[in-house]
Protein backbone atom coordinates (compact mmCIF):
# COMPACT_ATOMS: atom_id res chain seq x y z
CA UNK A 1 0.00 0.00 0.00
CA UNK A 2 0.92 3.47 -0.74
CA UNK A 3 1.75 5.46 2.38
CA UNK A 4 2.97 8.93 2.67
CA UNK A 5 4.65 8.79 5.86
CA UNK A 6 4.89 12.61 7.49
CA UNK A 7 7.26 14.13 9.93
CA UNK A 8 10.28 11.86 8.66
CA UNK A 9 13.67 12.54 10.36
CA UNK A 10 16.48 10.36 9.03
CA UNK A 11 15.78 7.73 12.26
CA UNK A 12 12.24 7.31 11.03
CA UNK A 13 13.68 6.50 7.50
CA UNK A 14 15.83 3.56 8.56
CA UNK A 15 13.76 2.07 11.06
CA UNK A 16 10.57 2.13 8.91
CA UNK A 17 12.38 0.97 5.68
CA UNK A 18 13.97 -1.90 7.82
CA UNK A 19 11.02 -3.43 9.30
CA UNK A 20 9.49 -2.66 5.29
CA UNK A 21 11.36 -5.16 4.04
CA UNK A 22 8.92 -7.76 5.55
CA UNK A 23 6.03 -5.73 4.54
CA UNK A 24 6.63 -4.53 1.31
CA UNK A 25 4.71 -1.35 0.96
CA UNK A 26 5.38 1.56 -0.92
CA UNK A 27 6.57 4.16 1.68
CA UNK A 28 6.73 8.09 0.57
CA UNK A 29 9.10 9.88 3.02
CA UNK A 30 7.63 13.79 3.30
CA UNK A 31 10.34 15.76 6.24
CA UNK A 32 7.05 18.22 7.04
CA UNK A 33 4.16 18.11 10.02
CA UNK A 34 0.93 17.26 8.42
CA UNK A 35 -0.52 20.28 8.67
CA UNK A 36 -3.47 22.29 6.46
CA UNK A 37 -0.78 24.25 4.53
CA UNK A 38 1.49 20.48 3.60
CA UNK A 39 -1.96 18.58 3.44
CA UNK A 40 -1.79 17.85 -0.05
CA UNK A 41 1.30 16.05 -0.30
CA UNK A 42 -1.05 13.06 0.69
CA UNK A 43 -2.87 13.71 -2.17
CA UNK A 44 -4.28 10.25 -3.93
CA UNK A 45 -2.28 8.49 -0.73
CA UNK A 46 -4.87 5.75 0.29
CA UNK A 47 -2.88 6.40 3.91
CA UNK A 48 -1.11 8.71 5.99
CA UNK A 49 1.53 8.27 8.29
CA UNK A 50 1.86 10.73 11.74
CA UNK A 51 3.49 11.43 14.76
CA UNK A 52 2.36 13.62 17.38
CA UNK A 53 2.84 16.55 16.59
CA UNK A 54 1.01 16.38 13.22
CA UNK A 55 -2.29 18.50 12.87
CA UNK A 56 -5.38 16.62 12.11
CA UNK A 57 -7.91 18.57 12.62
CA UNK A 58 -10.54 19.23 11.16
CA UNK A 59 -9.32 20.93 7.93
CA UNK A 60 -6.61 18.28 7.08
CA UNK A 61 -9.20 15.30 7.79
CA UNK A 62 -11.31 16.93 5.37
CA UNK A 63 -8.83 17.72 2.81
CA UNK A 64 -7.12 14.09 3.22
CA UNK A 65 -11.06 12.60 3.06
CA UNK A 66 -11.46 14.44 -0.59
CA UNK A 67 -8.25 13.65 -1.68
CA UNK A 68 -8.71 9.78 -1.10
CA UNK A 69 -6.99 9.06 2.11
CA UNK A 70 -9.12 6.20 4.39
CA UNK A 71 -6.23 5.32 6.63
CA UNK A 72 -4.37 7.32 9.31
CA UNK A 73 -1.54 5.25 10.93
CA UNK A 74 -0.32 7.17 14.21
CA UNK A 75 3.56 5.98 14.61
CA UNK A 76 2.61 6.62 18.42
CA UNK A 77 0.56 5.97 21.17
CA UNK A 78 -1.13 9.27 22.07
CA UNK A 79 -3.92 10.09 19.75
CA UNK A 80 -5.05 13.79 21.36
CA UNK A 81 -3.37 15.55 17.72
CA UNK A 82 -6.67 13.76 15.93
CA UNK A 83 -9.87 15.47 15.38
CA UNK A 84 -11.88 11.78 16.72
CA UNK A 85 -15.32 13.15 16.11
CA UNK A 86 -14.79 14.30 12.52
CA UNK A 87 -12.23 11.46 11.76
CA UNK A 88 -15.56 9.42 12.59
CA UNK A 89 -17.93 11.18 10.58
CA UNK A 90 -15.91 10.95 7.59
CA UNK A 91 -14.99 7.47 8.09
CA UNK A 92 -11.48 6.82 8.57
CA UNK A 93 -9.79 4.16 10.25
CA UNK A 94 -7.54 5.20 12.81
CA UNK A 95 -4.59 3.10 14.02
CA UNK A 96 -2.08 3.79 16.63
CA UNK A 97 0.47 1.76 18.59
CA UNK A 98 -0.81 1.60 21.84
CA UNK A 99 2.15 -0.10 23.17
CA UNK A 100 5.73 -0.24 21.96
CA UNK A 101 7.77 -0.03 25.37
CA UNK A 102 6.32 1.64 28.08
CA UNK A 103 9.54 0.74 29.51
CA UNK A 104 11.12 3.67 27.84
CA UNK A 105 9.31 5.74 28.83
CA UNK A 106 9.25 4.59 32.73
CA UNK A 107 12.83 4.72 32.10
CA UNK A 108 13.26 8.39 30.93
CA UNK A 109 10.85 9.17 33.67
CA UNK A 110 13.55 7.57 36.48
CA UNK A 111 16.14 9.47 34.40
CA UNK A 112 14.45 12.25 35.10
CA UNK A 113 13.44 12.14 38.85
CA UNK A 114 17.06 10.72 40.06
CA UNK A 115 18.60 13.87 38.19
CA UNK A 116 16.85 16.47 39.84
CA UNK A 117 17.23 14.56 43.24
CA UNK A 118 20.64 14.82 42.16
CA UNK A 119 21.67 17.88 40.62
CA UNK A 120 22.97 15.70 38.08
CA UNK A 121 22.28 18.28 35.31
CA UNK A 122 24.16 21.04 37.30
CA UNK A 123 27.14 18.49 38.43
CA UNK A 124 27.73 17.63 35.00
CA UNK A 125 28.51 20.88 33.57
CA UNK A 126 30.43 21.64 36.67
CA UNK A 127 33.03 18.95 37.04
CA UNK A 128 33.77 19.95 33.10
CA UNK A 129 34.70 23.27 33.79
CA UNK A 130 36.94 22.28 37.05
CA UNK A 131 34.27 23.08 39.88
CA UNK A 132 34.49 20.40 42.52
CA UNK A 133 32.46 22.06 44.59
CA UNK A 134 29.43 20.88 46.19
CA UNK A 135 27.06 23.90 46.89
CA UNK A 136 24.04 23.71 45.51
CA UNK A 137 24.18 20.11 44.64
CA UNK A 138 22.60 19.06 48.11
CA UNK A 139 20.37 16.35 47.36
CA UNK A 140 17.15 14.28 48.03
CA UNK A 141 16.82 10.98 48.81
CA UNK A 142 14.44 9.05 47.34
CA UNK A 143 13.74 6.38 49.92
CA UNK A 144 11.20 7.17 52.25
CA UNK A 145 9.38 9.76 49.87
CA UNK A 146 5.64 9.46 48.76
CA UNK A 147 5.41 9.49 44.85
CA UNK A 148 2.09 10.55 43.04
CA UNK A 149 1.13 8.78 40.24
CA UNK A 150 -1.35 10.03 37.98
CA UNK A 151 -2.65 7.55 35.47
CA UNK A 152 -1.30 3.47 36.06
CA UNK A 153 -1.62 2.51 32.62
CA UNK A 154 1.57 1.03 30.69
CA UNK A 155 3.43 3.66 31.76
CA UNK A 156 2.28 4.92 35.35
CA UNK A 157 2.42 1.12 36.56
CA UNK A 158 6.00 0.83 35.45
CA UNK A 159 6.98 4.18 36.92
CA UNK A 160 5.07 2.82 39.94
CA UNK A 161 7.15 -0.56 40.54
CA UNK A 162 10.40 0.87 39.84
CA UNK A 163 10.00 4.20 42.00
CA UNK A 164 9.02 1.30 44.89
CA UNK A 165 12.30 -0.61 44.47
CA UNK A 166 13.70 2.72 45.18
CA UNK A 167 11.74 2.25 48.76
CA UNK A 168 8.90 5.06 47.86
CA UNK A 169 5.92 4.92 49.29
CA UNK A 170 3.28 5.23 46.22
CA UNK A 171 0.36 6.42 45.90
CA UNK A 172 -1.70 7.06 42.71
CA UNK A 173 -5.09 8.29 41.09
CA UNK A 174 -6.57 6.75 37.86
CA UNK A 175 -9.92 6.44 37.19
CA UNK A 176 -9.66 2.87 36.11
CA UNK A 177 -7.45 1.44 39.37
CA UNK A 178 -5.30 -1.38 38.08
CA UNK A 179 -6.11 -4.08 41.08
CA UNK A 180 -2.88 -5.35 40.54
CA UNK A 181 -0.82 -2.22 41.64
CA UNK A 182 -3.54 -2.14 44.27
CA UNK A 183 -2.16 -5.56 45.56
CA UNK A 184 1.90 -4.88 45.33
CA UNK A 185 0.80 -2.07 48.33
CA UNK A 186 0.31 1.16 45.66
CA UNK A 187 -2.50 3.07 47.66
CA UNK A 188 -5.33 4.36 45.14
CA UNK A 189 -6.38 7.76 46.87
CA UNK A 190 -8.55 10.51 44.85
CA UNK A 191 -6.46 13.65 42.98
CA UNK A 192 -6.55 16.27 46.17
CA UNK A 193 -5.12 14.04 48.67
CA UNK A 194 -2.43 12.86 46.10
CA UNK A 195 -1.30 16.23 45.39
CA UNK A 196 -1.44 16.99 49.27
CA UNK A 197 0.72 13.79 50.25
CA UNK A 198 2.96 13.78 47.20
CA UNK A 199 6.83 14.61 47.30
CA UNK A 200 6.95 14.27 43.59
CA UNK A 201 3.97 13.79 41.38
CA UNK A 202 4.44 12.44 37.73
CA UNK A 203 1.98 12.36 34.85
CA UNK A 204 1.17 9.40 32.96
CA UNK A 205 -2.61 9.91 32.32
CA UNK A 206 -3.91 10.57 28.21
CA UNK A 207 -4.59 14.47 27.31
CA UNK A 208 -8.23 14.34 27.42
CA UNK A 209 -10.72 17.15 28.15
CA UNK A 210 -10.75 16.21 31.83
CA UNK A 211 -7.06 16.22 31.85
CA UNK A 212 -6.03 19.25 30.15
CA UNK A 213 -4.18 21.96 32.11
CA UNK A 214 -4.83 19.17 35.68
CA UNK A 215 -1.46 20.94 36.78
CA UNK A 216 -2.99 24.81 36.96
CA UNK A 217 -3.18 27.35 39.89
CA UNK A 218 -5.67 25.29 41.93
CA UNK A 219 -4.39 22.11 41.80
CA UNK A 220 -0.46 23.15 42.39
CA UNK A 221 -1.86 25.05 45.73
CA UNK A 222 -2.77 21.83 47.02
CA UNK A 223 1.08 20.39 46.68
CA UNK A 224 3.70 20.37 49.11
CA UNK A 225 6.14 23.09 49.17
CA UNK A 226 9.16 21.69 47.07
CA UNK A 227 7.30 19.15 45.19
CA UNK A 228 9.04 17.29 42.29
CA UNK A 229 6.61 17.56 39.31
CA UNK A 230 7.35 15.24 36.24
CA UNK A 231 5.68 14.70 32.60
CA UNK A 232 6.47 13.05 30.51
CA UNK A 233 2.96 12.09 29.04
CA UNK A 234 1.48 15.40 27.11
CA UNK A 235 1.91 19.05 27.58
CA UNK A 236 -1.03 20.33 27.57
CA UNK A 237 -1.52 18.45 31.08
CA UNK A 238 0.36 21.26 32.77
CA UNK A 239 -0.58 24.81 32.77
CA UNK A 240 3.05 26.38 32.02
CA UNK A 241 2.43 30.16 33.13
CA UNK A 242 0.91 27.98 36.29
CA UNK A 243 4.20 26.27 36.51
CA UNK A 244 6.74 29.52 36.21
CA UNK A 245 4.69 31.06 38.93
CA UNK A 246 5.04 27.80 41.31
CA UNK A 247 8.96 27.90 40.25
CA UNK A 248 9.27 31.41 41.06
CA UNK A 249 7.93 31.15 44.09
CA UNK A 250 9.25 27.79 45.69
CA UNK A 251 6.22 25.70 45.21
CA UNK A 252 7.34 23.40 42.97
CA UNK A 253 11.33 22.59 44.08
CA UNK A 254 11.95 20.66 40.94
CA UNK A 255 10.33 20.32 37.42
CA UNK A 256 11.17 17.44 34.80
CA UNK A 257 9.68 17.23 31.30
CA UNK A 258 9.84 15.61 28.31
CA UNK A 259 6.66 17.66 26.68
CA UNK A 260 5.70 20.61 26.76
CA UNK A 261 2.28 22.55 25.34
CA UNK A 262 3.92 24.83 22.69
CA UNK A 263 6.19 21.65 21.71
CA UNK A 264 5.02 21.77 18.11
CA UNK A 265 7.19 24.62 17.08
CA UNK A 266 10.37 23.73 18.87
CA UNK A 267 10.82 19.93 19.64
CA UNK A 268 12.16 17.57 16.66
CA UNK A 269 14.02 20.61 15.18
CA UNK A 270 17.83 21.93 15.30
CA UNK A 271 17.19 25.69 16.34
CA UNK A 272 20.47 26.18 17.99
CA UNK A 273 21.45 28.99 15.60
CA UNK A 274 17.71 30.48 15.61
CA UNK A 275 16.77 33.00 18.22
CA UNK A 276 13.53 31.16 20.34
CA UNK A 277 10.49 33.35 20.08
CA UNK A 278 8.38 31.45 22.88
CA UNK A 279 9.39 33.66 25.79
CA UNK A 280 7.16 30.80 28.73
CA UNK A 281 9.43 28.50 27.00
CA UNK A 282 12.75 29.77 27.50
CA UNK A 283 11.77 31.15 31.18
CA UNK A 284 11.63 27.66 32.50
CA UNK A 285 14.81 26.93 31.09
CA UNK A 286 16.16 29.66 33.25
CA UNK A 287 15.36 27.64 36.70
CA UNK A 288 18.10 25.64 37.94
CA UNK A 289 16.09 23.22 39.28
CA UNK A 290 14.54 22.77 35.74
CA UNK A 291 15.10 19.70 33.15
CA UNK A 292 13.31 19.70 30.20
CA UNK A 293 14.08 17.54 27.23
CA UNK A 294 12.67 17.09 24.00
CA UNK A 295 10.11 14.03 23.99
CA UNK A 296 12.73 11.99 24.01
CA UNK A 297 10.96 9.52 26.17
CA UNK A 298 10.25 7.00 23.82
CA UNK A 299 13.25 7.14 21.66
CA UNK A 300 15.00 3.87 22.28
CA UNK A 301 16.49 1.55 19.94
CA UNK A 302 13.70 -1.42 20.93
CA UNK A 303 11.03 1.29 20.80
CA UNK A 304 12.11 2.33 17.46
CA UNK A 305 11.96 -1.10 16.03
CA UNK A 306 8.71 -1.92 17.42
CA UNK A 307 7.21 0.90 16.31
CA UNK A 308 7.67 1.16 12.73
CA UNK A 309 6.74 -2.64 12.88
CA UNK A 310 3.65 -2.30 14.35
CA UNK A 311 2.89 0.55 12.27
CA UNK A 312 3.43 -1.13 9.06
CA UNK A 313 1.60 -4.40 10.86
CA UNK A 314 -1.50 -1.84 11.08
CA UNK A 315 -1.37 -0.68 7.72
CA UNK A 316 -1.07 -4.37 6.10
CA UNK A 317 -4.05 -5.85 7.95
CA UNK A 318 -5.91 -2.50 7.38
CA UNK A 319 -4.78 -3.55 3.06
CA UNK A 320 -6.26 -6.67 4.13
CA UNK A 321 -9.43 -5.56 5.23
CA UNK A 322 -8.68 -7.37 8.40
CA UNK A 323 -8.79 -5.23 11.78
CA UNK A 324 -6.06 -3.86 12.76
CA UNK A 325 -4.10 -4.72 16.20
CA UNK A 326 -3.70 -1.05 16.77
CA UNK A 327 -7.38 -0.01 15.85
CA UNK A 328 -8.24 2.96 17.25
CA UNK A 329 -12.02 2.58 18.68
CA UNK A 330 -13.79 5.36 18.39
CA UNK A 331 -16.85 5.02 20.85
CA UNK A 332 -13.63 3.89 23.40
CA UNK A 333 -11.42 7.03 22.98
CA UNK A 334 -14.69 9.58 22.90
CA UNK A 335 -15.79 8.39 25.97
CA UNK A 336 -12.30 8.74 27.73
P1 LIG B 1 -2.46 3.91 28.96
O1 LIG B 1 -3.70 4.16 28.16
O2 LIG B 1 -1.94 2.51 29.10
O3 LIG B 1 -2.65 4.49 30.44
C1 LIG B 1 -3.28 5.71 30.71
C2 LIG B 1 -3.94 5.58 32.06
O4 LIG B 1 -4.50 6.86 32.39
C3 LIG B 1 -5.10 4.55 32.08
O5 LIG B 1 -4.93 3.65 33.16
C4 LIG B 1 -6.34 5.41 32.24
O6 LIG B 1 -7.35 4.77 32.99
C5 LIG B 1 -5.77 6.60 32.99
N1 LIG B 1 -6.62 7.79 32.92
C6 LIG B 1 -7.45 8.17 31.93
N2 LIG B 1 -8.05 9.33 32.26
C7 LIG B 1 -7.56 9.68 33.46
C8 LIG B 1 -7.79 10.78 34.32
N3 LIG B 1 -8.69 11.73 34.01
N4 LIG B 1 -7.11 10.84 35.50
C9 LIG B 1 -6.22 9.85 35.83
N5 LIG B 1 -5.98 8.78 35.05
C10 LIG B 1 -6.63 8.72 33.89
O7 LIG B 1 -1.37 4.87 28.33
P2 LIG B 1 0.22 4.72 28.45
O8 LIG B 1 0.73 3.87 27.36
O9 LIG B 1 0.60 4.42 29.85
O10 LIG B 1 0.66 6.23 28.09
C11 LIG B 1 0.38 7.32 28.96
C12 LIG B 1 0.62 8.60 28.21
O11 LIG B 1 2.04 8.71 27.97
C13 LIG B 1 -0.01 8.61 26.82
O12 LIG B 1 -1.28 9.16 26.86
C14 LIG B 1 0.94 9.45 25.99
O13 LIG B 1 0.38 10.74 25.88
C15 LIG B 1 2.22 9.51 26.82
N6 LIG B 1 3.40 9.01 26.10
C16 LIG B 1 4.51 9.80 26.04
C17 LIG B 1 5.65 9.35 25.39
C18 LIG B 1 6.91 10.18 25.32
O14 LIG B 1 7.80 9.90 24.51
N7 LIG B 1 7.07 11.20 26.14
C19 LIG B 1 5.65 8.09 24.79
C20 LIG B 1 4.50 7.29 24.88
C21 LIG B 1 3.37 7.75 25.54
Amino acid sequence: MKVAIFSTKPYDREFLESANQSFGHELVFFEPRLTSQTASLANGFPAVCVFVNDELDARVLLHLHRSGTQLIALRCAGYNNVDLQVAEQLGFVVTRVPAYSPQAVAEHTLALILALARRLHKSYNRVREGNFALDGLLGMDLSGKTAGIIGTGKIGRLVAKRLMAFECHVVAFDTQPDEELASFDVEYVGYEELFRRSDIITLHCPLVPATHHLINEDTLALMKRGVMLINTSRGALVDSQAVIRALKSGKIGALGLDVYEEEADLFFEDLSNQVIQDDVFMRMLTFPNVIITGHQAFFTQNAMEAIARKTLENVTAFERQEEPPGLLRYREALAS
